[in-house]
């Protein structure tokens, strides 16, 4: 008995998570020996459901699904998701958005069904900015925002992203021009629509199988340092003390309770350090990260507003400064309505609500948004709801009602926003 789509789904993100940069989980980083595994075990799976298939410059995997030759001047419908990982990460994140395609395609190709368009999925290389600390490294080259400054950056070994991708050798591999002309022109897209595990618990607790999301949240991201005195610890009182860590603290509990005040409004202090410390000296710095988001980019920018300016007046009330680095902003990205609309007559053909959810996590979609229009549909995330983290994970009948709702809805989709 042949297996059912939704059970070949996981038995390849299976397979793909034995290439790991790691022991004992699994770790994906761009351009590592894993990673050029992945890449090639993507590119025979595409060609073996009937794709053709290239790398292009970043190392995207970009497979078609060539429309019924019948058809003039076919436009092309773009869908894929990352197979790079954060650190032991799940094998479902960005993976299922390349693997249940390529298992629909396969299907569609084996009982000879031809699309009136053509049917693009892109394995893109790099999302999660594990490797170089700066993520959509992928979907930038597609979308023409690269930014060729980044070819300079090094990573922890300090291998500069040029010398990675010139020994990666795809064609174009490091060539800025190679890079620009990688992207595609947006004319020829009818839009680009994203398969991705919810990563977070709305679904499940809901008792669904599968979401349409309506917006990507913005996000903003801070590096702030913040200095004090580093002085004896035995013989400093209490009340003479700049301590940079205890500022940084109070700072963190700003962070904390000023997100707490809108629903959709989030913001974490992931990295927090005192540089140098040691255990009988008074912190005299300290460094932490802030990463806010919101599903509106007001509501978000009034928090950080807010939160700046709390952290100048807690540095100023302790005796101490405080420096802040704004990391590139990433604005919200709304999904198209034509777009979640024909996502959400599928479902509702097969019984299922439409039911609509905004995704707080980034994806290579967001940044597709900015040359076409865009649309996500969420598959349940089990354990919970977690993520990033080897406990993720998706049933197979969840995957199998994916993948059948995906056929339905690439067999009915009409690329005309007006309808
Ligand atoms: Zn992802």
């Amino acid at each position: 008995m042949t297996p059912t789509l939704g059970q070949t789904i996981l038995d390849h993100a299976s397979a793909l998570a034995r290439f790991s940069d790691m022991e004992d989980g699994l770790t994906c980083a761009f351009l590592t020996p894993a990673h050029r595994a992945t890449q090639a075990q993507l590119v025979k799976w595409m060609e073996d459901a009937g794709m053709q298939v290239r790398i292009d410059a970043i190392g995207n995997v970009i497979g078609r699904y060539a429309a019924d030759p019948a058809v003039t001047e076919p436009k092309v419908l773009m869908t894929g998701s990352h197979f790079d990982t954060v650190r032991n990460g799940g094998r479902y994140d960005g993976r299922l958005g390349i693997l249940l395609p390529i298992v629909v395609v396969h299907a569609l190709n084996v009982a000879g069904i031809r699309l009136p368009y053509h049917f693009d999925i892109v394995g893109f290389a790099e999302e999660e900015g594990l490797r170089f600390k700066t993520s959509f490294l992928a979907s930038s080259v597609l979308a023409g925002r690269f930014d060729e400054a980044l070819l300079d950056r090094e990573d922890a070994d300090g291998i500069t992203m040029r010398d990675a991708l010139g020994a990666a050798a795809f064609p174009g591999a490091a060539d800025p021009a190679a890079l620009r002309a990688a992207a595609v022109d947006p004319a020829t897209l009818a839009g680009f629509v994203e398969v991705h595990i919810e990563q977070g618990p709305v679904l499940l607790n809901r008792g669904l199988p599968l979401g349409i999301v309506t917006q990507i949240a913005g996000s903003s991201r801070f590096q702030v340092r913040v200095e004090g005195l580093a002085s004896h610890a035995g013989t400093t009182p209490m009340d003479m003390r700049r301590d940079a860590a205890t500022g940084a603290a109070e700072m963190t509990l700003l962070v904390e309770s000023r997100c707490a005040q809108v629903p959709t409004l989030v913001g974490t202090v992931g990295q927090l350090q005192v540089p140098n410390g040691s255990s009988n000296v008074i912190p005299g710095a300290c460094v932490f990260s802030m990463d806010i988001r919101a599903g509106e980019d007001g509501i978000r920018e009034a928090a950080i507003a807010d939160i700046l300016a709390g952290i100048q007046s807690i540095a100023a009330r302790r005796g101490l400064t405080a420096t802040v680095d704004r990391v590139t902003p990433v604005n919200n990205a709304p999904c198209a309505r034509w777009l979640m609309d024909q996502l959400g007559a599928v479902l509702k053909k097969r019984g299922l609500e439409a039911f609509e959810l905004p995704s707080g996590a980034g994806h290579d979609a967001m940044m597709m948004q900015r040359i076409t229009d865009v649309a996500m549909l969420f598959v349940r995330c089990g354990n919970g709801g977690i993520s990033h983290n080897p406990l993720e994970t998706i049933t197979a009948e969840d995957a199998q009602l994916a993948a059948e709702t995906f056929v339905d809805f690439l067999r009915h989709f009409r690329a005309d926003r007006t309808n």
